[in-house]
């Protein structure tokens, strides 16, 4: 099987649409994210546009505050205190990476943790290690919600995650972790990276090295969910060999089109959910 993001993210953005509009049906307010953008990264105001048009297209009230990259971090903070202090705002969102004259986690620190709609908060760090309610990072809900809709069973299954960023790598291996999978963390360091995730039953790989995971590192039958997003000659690549690895795997997501439509979606989410915990 080939995973389809777009049409799993597609038919979760339909019922967030319908939440939506329930509300606004009722009379309320929509729930509104507003998206801190600083200079002209491509790959950055990419990814804004399209965090945009999902809100859109979901009924989210997005704004894009787009700044110099000449913005000082005393004027990203003032304007995030505002933006906290605004009881009509429901998510904040600073496009990652920064430039190197702001700190990235004292802003990221400074974003209200209920609004912390990209779940990088160290409360909300915190709180999804120690298994509390939080607002949960969008890539690692997005695999989990990716692997429940095609109905892949978690519990009891050796997973092996490769990548420990705190992003992706960490915090998808304790959803797993929570949803009963025996998990492994592999990383630059892991000694015979092939030995170690031809164990996995269910197989994330977060690292940016196109074709790093070929068929000798899968083993049959298994779950490919590969995140990583590189750009070679112009085209976007995965960590995965596909055409090798499609052909052991029982199920893999392909570069683009898999886990990116996830993320994505889970943004909007995210921003709905911290909506509703204001309600
Ligand atoms: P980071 O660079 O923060 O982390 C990469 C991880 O990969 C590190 O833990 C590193 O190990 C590990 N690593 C590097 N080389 C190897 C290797 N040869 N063998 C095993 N492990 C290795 O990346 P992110 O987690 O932020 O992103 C990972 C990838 O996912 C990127 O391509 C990114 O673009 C993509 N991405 C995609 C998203 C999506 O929505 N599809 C969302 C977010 C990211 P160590 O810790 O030892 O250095």
């Amino acid at each position: 099987m080939i995973i389809d993001g777009k049409q799993i993210a597609s038919s979760i953005r339909a019922g967030i649409r319908q939440d939506v509009l329930r509300l606004s049906a009722q009379g309320r307010r929509v729930p509104s994210l507003k998206v801190i953008l600083l200079g002209e990264n491509l790959a950055s105001m990419s990814y804004v546009r399209g965090k945009i048009r999902a809100a859109e297209e979901v009924g989210i009230n997005s704004e894009l505050v787009h700044l110099p990259d000449t913005c000082t971090e005393a004027d990203l903070l003032g304007m995030i205190s505002k933006f906290n202090s605004d009881i009509d705002v429901d998510g904040i969102l600073v496009q990652l990476p920064l430039p190197s004259h702001i700190n990235e986690n004292r802003l990221l620190k400074a974003i209200s943790p209920q609004k912390d709609v990209d779940g990088f908060h160290p409360e909300n760090v915190a709180r999804l290690w120690l298994g509390e309610p939080c607002v949960q990072p969008c890539t690692p809900r997005g695999i989990i919600a990716m692997l429940d809709a095609c109905g892949i069973e978690i519990a009891g299954k050796e997973a092996v995650v490769v990548g420990r960023s705190n992003i992706v790598g960490k915090p998808v291996a304790k959803l797993l972790l929570d949803r009963q999978a025996t998990v492994t963390i592999a990383h630059s360091h892991t000694a015979n990276l092939a030995a170690v995730t031809a164990r996995a039953d269910i197989l994330v790989s977060a690292v940016g090295v196109p074709r790093l995971i070929t068929a000798r590192h899968v083993k049959k039958g298994a779950v490919v969910i590969d995140v990583g997003i590189t750009r070679v000659d112009g085209h976007l690549t995965g960590d995965v060999d596909f055409d090798e690895v499609r052909e052991v795997a029982s199920a893999i997501t392909p570069v683009p089109g898999g886990v990116g439509p996830l993320t994505i979606t889970m943004l909007m989410q995210n921003t709905l959910d911290c909506y509703r915990m204001k309600m």
